[in-house]
């Protein structure tokens, strides 16, 4: 008889993340069923089971089995950039757009302690703090205005529709320092991954806050996150490479710059998905592509693509098509583009050289002399600091300042952050470049572009000219 469809889950309150992992790598092997082996096992049982296999012969993904929560609280948005830079974990974090931050919630660098430069750091990490808060009611009297009240509104739902608004625009006085919450579900192969990157690192916080959460994960999973250490490739590289950049200074290039894109990338999108549902060879699905008149081409690329709405993304086989840009945005808004993890992401150090924005919001306050004030003050700080050492200089820099990173994606992924972050309830920032990253697709791929779902009522020179005083 023809064996039962089982389905069940392995309760992670019964047994140990260690276990689960064993648990599923064993069916491998063992014609037993999970429960079976399940019973068998013990933690140490599991622990040997690992260090032969995992450790001692390299089966690396077993380890994605065991899945961690964890819950880091007080670093700063600095540290959290590496400990998010994994592209195979989840996480939610401390909103710069819906909370405010208290004047001392900063990090102080441990390298700094004693320093000739350490009150400096303190003095303009407090002045940028006290200009927030000084901040947050002139531009909400500014927002409320713009906003008011509507008859049917009572004060609460009435703040909490206008709080991000003003949050949004006094982020930019925060620091890379701002202390931040973060919770992490990741496992334990990525973790292993993250916690190499983390203890490689030149920042003692990021080096400190890798060695925490190894002891923490270890609780958990004693034996998967024992040999995660520092790679010294990971050290060295980052010196050698500086050793070969020319010394002439930065230039300043289109914001957003599509650098290149996939040739013939229409054509393969199209052959790559008549080649999923066929038993053509690519070449032969290209060649059909290519005998289509180009009213068929565009029924072909309507069929795919039209109709979708923005929780059903389109097939994978528009993966096959990649843009590369070089994208230059104000640092709160990088951290949020940095969330996106299915495309390739190359941030340049944080620093001030590419100068900083100015929310209009900011002049509407009459806050715009001391904003240029407090953001000179902040650049001064950053130069001396930088010149002894530009790792630790970067906690000063606030989020006004822009960040330049190559970025690589595909179609698909495109698809989805640009509908995600055009959306009316993306921040200013994302949405100003969500819809430049959409011309400039429609521009170099126009039978695809055409159906990217880009928020038709606002477009990005509007929104530059409506919300940055300099963009
Ligand atoms: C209005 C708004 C408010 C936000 N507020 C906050 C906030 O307060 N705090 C905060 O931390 N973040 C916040 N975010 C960021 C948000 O939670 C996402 O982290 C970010 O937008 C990245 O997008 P994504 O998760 O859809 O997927 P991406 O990382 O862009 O990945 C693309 C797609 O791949 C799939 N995918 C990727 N990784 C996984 C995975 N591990 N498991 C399952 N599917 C996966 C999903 O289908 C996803 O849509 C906010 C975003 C928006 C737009």
């Amino acid at each position: 008889m023809c064996p039962e469809r089982q389905v069940y889950l392995l309760d992670p309150q019964s047994l140990p993340p260690e276990t689960i992992a064993v648990t599923f790598a064993k069916t491998s092997r063992s014609p037993q069923s999970f429960r079976d082996i399940a019973a068998e096992l013990t933690e140490e049982k599991s622990a040997a089971f690992h260090e032969k296999w995992v450790v001692g012969y390299g089966h690396a993904s077993v380890a994605e089995h065991a899945v961690l929560h964890i819950a880091v609280e007080n670093v700063s948005r600095l540290a959290i950039e590496t400990l998010e830079s994994c592209r195979l974990a989840s996480y939610t974090e401390k909103s710069t757009r819906y909370q405010k931050w208290g004047t001392e919630d900063f990090y102080r660098p441990p390298e700094l302690a004693g320093h000739s430069l350490e009150k400096r750091y303190l003095e303009t990490c407090r002045t940028l703090f006290a200009h927030y808060h000084e901040a947050l009611p002139k531009v909400r009297e500014v927002i409320a205005a713009q906003f008011p009240r509507r008859s049917d509104e009572d004060e609460n739902a009435w703040e909490r529709r206008i709080r991000s608004k003003y949050v949004d625009v006094c982020r930019f006085y925060l620091p890379a320092a701002a202390l931040a919450n973060v919770g992490v579900t990741i496992n334990a192969r990525a973790l292993e991954h993250t916690l190499r990157k983390m203890l490689s690192h030149p920042l003692e916080e990021v080096r400190a806050l890798g060695a925490e959460i190894k002891a923490v994960a270890q609780a958990s999973v004693p034996t998967l996150v024992k040999y995660a250490e520092a790679v010294p490739y990971l050290q060295t590289l980052p010196r050698q490479l500086a050793r070969e950049i020319p010394a002439v200074p930065p230039e300043m290039e289109d914001w957003c710059h599509l650098v290149a894109w996939d040739h013939n990338a229409e054509e393969t999108a199209l052959a790559a998905c008549l080649f999923r549902y066929s038993h053509l060879s690519f070449e032969q699905a290209r060649q059909a592509i290519r005998e289509r008149s180009p009213e068929q081409i565009s029924t072909l690329a309507r069929m795919i693509l039209g109709g979708l709405d923005r929780f059903t993304p389109p097939i994978r086989e528009l993966e096959h098509v990649g843009y590369t840009f070089v994208l230059v945005l104000d640092q709160g808004g990088y951290l949020e583009l940095k969330r996106h993890r299915m495309m390739t992401l190359s941030p340049q150090p944080l620093s001030t050289y590419l100068g900083y924005t100015i929310p209009r919001a900011i002049e509407a306050a009459g806050l715009l002399e001391s904003y240029e004030q407090v953001m000179s003050t902040a650049d001064q700080t950053y130069r001396e600091l930088a010149a002894w050492n530009p790792d630790v200089a970067a906690y000063v820099v606030p989020n006004a300042f822009r960040r330049r990173a190559l970025v690589r994606l595909n179609f698909r992924q495109a698809w989805h952050m640009i509908a995600l972050r055009s959306a009316p309830n993306a921040h200013f920032s994302l949405r100003r470049l969500a819809q430049r990253m959409a011309e400039r697709i429609r521009e170099a791929t126009p039978l695809l572009g055409q159906f990217l779902l880009v928020h038709p009522e606002e477009t990005w020179q509007q929104i530059e000219t409506q919300y940055f005083l300099r963009a």
